[in-house]
């Protein structure tokens, strides 16, 4: 009885920015657990990697060209899944931007703008527009992936427009998912430290980044995008049936200290 509350045999799930990292390793935990997934990237190129290397694990994952920012390319993405699998029951409103290392005074508007439209304003487009069918058959899981920036003030890179645009995933995947608990549609939200990807690069061009990362961890380590990937499975699957509107933390212990 258990173990089938994490099959997802038959579920059709969409993660954005999934063709690396975090998002492709998504991919693979809901594939694993029987699901049929879209990886839905800016890029083709990336996406197209993420798809090969999932055939080698045994996976056939279908691609889709997405750019979040652009609404009515999500609503129209939205509407195609639909068509073309009958349904969608699991969003992964993953893409997300970074651009650390810019004071706040130095910020342009154009780079606030930029990281908001991906990291905020994408995943509203994303949750709205895989919502409606959602809530019109009475069943969804959506996962959003926040940061547990969205909780803390990272150090020593400065990225306040990061920051605060998590901590709106946050507050938005509480609200939606209280808006949407009494019709079958389930909204939270994961809360990773650092991870082990192509985002977090740039702690090799800072000098002893690395060291103040480490040092304010109390695990001494990050976090490896498969140990964020379990997270989100557990909150896209019925195992978590009774959780909605929260955001869970992976981080290593950072935000205990
Ligand atoms: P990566 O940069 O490795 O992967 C992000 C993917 O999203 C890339 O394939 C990227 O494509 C794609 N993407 C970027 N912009 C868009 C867009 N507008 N529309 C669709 N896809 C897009 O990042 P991570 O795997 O590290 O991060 C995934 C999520 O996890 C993000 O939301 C991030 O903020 C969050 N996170 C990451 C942490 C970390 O330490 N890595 C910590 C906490 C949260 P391209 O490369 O072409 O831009």
């Amino acid at each position: 009885m258990f173990a089938d509350k994490f099959r997802l045999d038959g579920r059709v799930a969409v993660v954005t920015g999934g063709g690396q990292g975090i998002g492709l390793s998504c991919v693979q935990a809901l594939a694993e657990f029987g699901a049929r997934v879209v990886i839905a990237d800016i890029s083709m190129e990336i996406g197209r990697k993420g798809q090969d290397r999932m055939r080698e694990l045994g996976h056939e994952v279908d691609l889709r060209q997405l750019d979040v920012t652009c609404s009515e390319d999500v609503e129209a993405l939205a509407r195609e899944l639909v068509a073309t699998y009958g349904k969608v029951d699991i969003l992964v409103a993953n893409a997300g931007i970074a651009r650390s290392g810019v004071a706040a005074e130095d910020v342009t508007d154009e780079h606030w703008l930029a990281v908001n439209d991906v990291n905020y304003n994408g995943v509203f487009w994303c949750n709205r527009a895989f919502a409606r069918d959602m809530l019109a058959r009475g069943s969804g899981a959506i996962v959003n992936i926040g940061s547990m920036s969205g909780i803390i003030s990272n150090r020593p890179q400065k990225q306040t427009y990061y920051n605060a645009a998590k901590a709106a995933v946050h507050q938005m995947t509480s609200s939606l998912g209280a808006e949407w608990a009494d019709r079958g549609v389930r909204v939270n939200a994961v809360a990773p430290t650092y991870i082990e990807t192509e985002m977090t690069m740039y702690r090799h061009d800072n000098d002893g980044m690395i060291d103040v990362w480490l040092r304010d961890t109390p695990m001494h380590r990050m976090g490896r995008p498969d140990e964020i990937a379990s997270v989100v499975h557990f909150l896209a699957c019925d195992a978590s049936s009774l959780m909605t509107g929260t955001t869970v933390v992976a981080d290593a212990g950072f935000t205990c200290w």
